[in-house]
């Protein structure tokens, strides 16, 4: 029997990485996502997740983030773990709704019986929310239904993942700072409590860049209900603050919902989102015959851009003369 040769290799197994694996696996490259953490180990574990592209920076992430609410809304009836969740996102003064106005589902002005006390405006609408370990576990099982491989080892270096094969995508998350030597990515601290769910079905978010202030609920389903958040910068811990974080969450969301005051901690879930000026989307030769293509920095928003970046991946991957070169498809 012929022995498997990668065409590709993909560095990083979250969101990121695996949705860019699937992707180039149904396109017919032979795909080997090589990661250090297994799956359900990465920050894209620990996300809430909302559909949500705007705490990301780059000119296409109105578009990746479109594309992506395409897929994801169409992933809802295949029950792999999205649920399109209706509900409302508050703001403290009067505002529009994001450029993105007539992408989710629903959205309209709320009416102010709608509103909690402290915020001036907010909007309802329907949006998709992940249960992120069984959605991780779907991308996982669909990569090898698509023909390719997840090896979980080391750490990679540039040079030994081109030793594996000519192309090499990097989704590295916050590892791209070790990866690529790249300054610019840092390591964003967020922390979630997981609690049963006391009957909330819809979502409720408080959009803030304000650790102290940053307040979301978010139902998965009857039985749990996720409750957020905190940003913190410079404190790249990555187990759970039970006493301040966790105790601020729970008291900021019963602000909002008296039931989660009583409800029972599950769990907590910690995640360093990688933050950067802007997300790195973009192909260099690394060396001649060597293709790399950079997907990561996705900061608070790589579920919402997922399936937008790994489209605009396969594009660079699929247009290459690398691709051609070196690949049987
Ligand atoms: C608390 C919290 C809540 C969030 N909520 C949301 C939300 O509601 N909506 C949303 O869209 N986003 C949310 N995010 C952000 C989202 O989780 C991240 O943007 C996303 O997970 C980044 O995914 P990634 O695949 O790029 O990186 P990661 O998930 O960090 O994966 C990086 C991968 O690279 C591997 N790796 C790194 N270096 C190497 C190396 N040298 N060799 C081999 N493997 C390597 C790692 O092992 C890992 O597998 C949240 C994040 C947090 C922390």
């Amino acid at each position: 029997m012929p022995s498997w040769k990668a065409d590709v290799v993909v560095i990083g197994a979250g969101v990121s990485g695996l949705t860019t694996g699937v992707l180039l696996a149904e396109n017919g490259l032979r795909v080997l996502v090589r990661t250090n953490k297994p799956p359900l180990r990465t920050t894209s574990a620990a996300a809430g997740a909302m559909w949500d592209p705007t705490l990301a920076e780059h000119a296409a992430v109105g578009e990746w983030g479109i594309r992506t609410l395409r897929v994801l809304s169409g992933l809802v009836r295949e029950r792999v773990g999205v649920r399109a969740v209706e509900g409302v996102e508050v703001f403290t003064t009067d505002h529009d709704f994001p450029g993105w106005d007539k992408a989710p589902s629903g959205a309209r002005k709320c009416t102010p019986s709608e509103i909690p006390p402290g915020y001036a405006a907010g909007w309802s609408y329907t949006t998709p929310i992940v249960d992120m370990p069984r959605y991780l576990r779907y991308l996982q099982n669909r990569l090898i239904r698509g023909g390719g491989r997840l090896r979980i080892g080391g750490k990679l270096r540039v040079g030994t993942a081109f030793k594996i094969a000519p192309i090499v995508v990097n989704c590295a998350g916050t590892g791209a700072a070790r990866f690529v030597g790249d300054d610019s990515v840092r390591p964003v601290r967020g922390q979630l409590v997981v609690v049963r769910n006391p009957g909330i079905t819809k979502f409720f978010t408080a959009a803030s860049f304000d650790s102290s202030m940053m307040t979301y609920m978010l139902p998965q389903g009857d039985d749990i209900l996720v409750l957020g958040g905190s940003m913190d910068e410079g404190f790249p811990r990555s187990w759970p603050d039970k006493r301040r974080v966790a105790a601020g969450i729970i008291d900021r969301c019963a602000a909002v919902d008296r039931r989660v005051r009583h409800a029972q901690v599950l769990s907590q879930r910690v995640g360093l989102r990688p933050q950067r000026p802007q997300v790195r989307l973009e192909a260099e030769l690394w060396a001649p015959g060597c293709l790399l293509v950079h997907n990561y920095g996705h900061g608070g928003s790589g579920v919402s851009l997922s399936w937008g970046c790994a489209e605009a991946v396969a594009a660079l991957v699929l247009g290459s003369s690398e691709t051609s070169a070196a690949c049987h498809i």
